[in-house]
């Protein structure tokens, strides 16, 4: 039997002169998957789900059970507005299932749902809005692998130094047609970079935003003859590519349990809880939110990129920031975690930060005080007496903080933990043997 939503799909692809339909999910490291069928068989997908072989889907089956089905998620249906009329095409993201029809244990949007289900017990709905940077790059640039940015513009800049207000507008006009709704976009600060920021929601969705997000952004770019690239850290020696998540617990009532008008930072207990558990994980949380060697080549000084673990207002280079409310919204009152980037698989990212943040509430624990200077400039020393540690240096830092971090490792689940640890430890070690350009400028002739 079909839902009245699953119904409504139907009919809507009907009315929409559908000819393909695009089944979406994701894999560990957050690799977008995707089958195509015609959309005959829709009705079918919607009633039983797809069959597929998961057996060489990064992290996903053992040999044993590659026999996986695809349950389309009617709420995600939406047209990909770049196919032309005679191919028309829609996209629905799925959750995957065991041939038992139980949910796969390996699945990260399973992983997120269930961290959401854990807040809803509790009372919450977790929200959150990412803001994603990117740079964009010429096409004729891609075969030597040397980033050449399409513009000198900087951070703000309107054109004609800002040649892409006009892709930017496009993919913004694409991410409205798929029914993302985008607050704002502009220049960033390094050349040929950029945001695009879209509207918060509960975390499901905005994961699922987030992936629409990264293949709309390549899709328009690449209709301009550019490259986009989520890379955190392309270039050495301007800004890297962050991806702040904007993070609130809202009742089931839709009131926002993050706010409280006495505060100085209009922050409840509940948000500081949530905020010292965040701060108490965030080593390990980094393997998960930063998940690439390149992650941590983006996580240095000076280039308003978190470093160190404390909190403040105004504050960019801490961990945590708390953005002023708008006066009289107190659905604005929220957390900035800044250390995520846009390489991280966003179902596992902010099911890891919900998990973090609950053990904080439930071990009601309170952060330290807030740090308003700004800590790239302090020594070791007033960092050691302020208390203030660092986020992990490598990716093999991460996962060493990872495995040792019981929380996470139970947010992942045992299988995604297994098989991400795995994917991260090989990523880290293919990078360790490599000798870099960096080497052979610095020891070539003088050694
Ligand atoms: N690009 C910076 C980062 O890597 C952030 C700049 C900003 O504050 O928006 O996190
Ligand atoms: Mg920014």
């Amino acid at each position: 039997m079909l839902t009245n939503e699953e119904k409504e799909v139907l009919e809507k692809a009907k009315a929409d002169g559908v000819k393909f339909v695009s089944l979406q999910f994701t894999d560990v490291v957050g690799t977008i998957k995707n089958v195509t069928i015609p959309v005959w068989r829709l009705e079918e997908a919607l009633k039983y789900g797809i069959w597929f072989d998961g057996s060489s889907i990064e992290g996903f089956a053992r040999i044993c059970e590659s026999d996986m089905f695809l349950k389309p998620d009617p709420a995600t249906y939406c047209l990909l507005p770049w196919e032309p009329e005679e191919r028309r095409t829609a996209r629905i993201i799925c959750d995957v299932h065991r041939l038992d029809g139980q949910p796969f244990e390996g699945d990260p949007r399973f992983v997120l749902k269930r961290a959401m289900e854990a807040a809803r017990r509790k009372g919450y709905i977790y929200n959150t809005g990412p803001e994603i940077e990117f740079f964009l790059f010429k096409m004729d640039s891609l075969p030597q692998v040397r980033p050449v940015p399409h513009d000198v513009g900087g951070y703000f800049d309107f054109s004609p130094r800002d040649l892409a207000s006009e892709v930017r507008e496009e993919i913004a006009l694409a991410l409205g047609q798929m029914g993302i709704e985008v607050e704002m976009g502009h220049h960033e600060c390094a050349p040929g970079q950029h945001e695009i920021d879209f509207r918060y929601d509960n975390a499901l969705t905005s994961a699922d935003n987030c992936m629409t997000f990264k293949y709309t952004v390549k899709a328009v770019a690449r209709k301009h003859n550019l490259y986009a690239t989520f890379m955190p850290k392309p270039i050495f020696g301007v800004e890297g590519s962050g991806m702040h998540t904007h993070q609130s617990l809202f009742t089931l009532e839709g009131d926002n349990a993050f706010f409280d008008p006495e505060d100085r930072y209009g922050l409840s207990k509940l948000a500081y809880n949530f905020m010292a558990g965040q701060m108490e994980h965030a080593r390990a949380l980094a393997a998960i939110v930063a998940p690439t060697v390149n992650s941590y080549k983006r996580l240095t000084p000076g280039y308003e990129a978190p470093v160190y673990i404390c909190w403040g207002q105004i504050n960019r280079s801490a961990l945590i920031r708390i953005p002023r409310c708008s006066p009289g919204r107190k659905d604005t009152a929220r957390l900035e975690l800044r250390c995520p980037d846009p390489s991280c698989n966003p179902y596992l990212a902010f099911a890891a930060m919900l998990w973090a943040g609950l053990d904080g509430i439930e071990r009601a624990l309170t952060p330290p005080s807030p740090v308003e200077q700004n800590a790239y400039e302090f020594d070791d020393l007033t960092r050691r007496k302020l208390n203030i540690t660092t986020l992990p240096g490598t990716l093999e830092e991460a996962l060493d903080e990872l495995e040792r971090d019981e929380v996470l490792k139970k947010a992942l689940g045992e299988h995604i933990y297994r098989a991400f640890v795995r994917a991260k430890r090989a990523e880290w070690e293919e990078y360790r043997v490599q000798v870099t350009d960096w080497e052979l400028r610095r020891y070539l002739e003088v050694l």
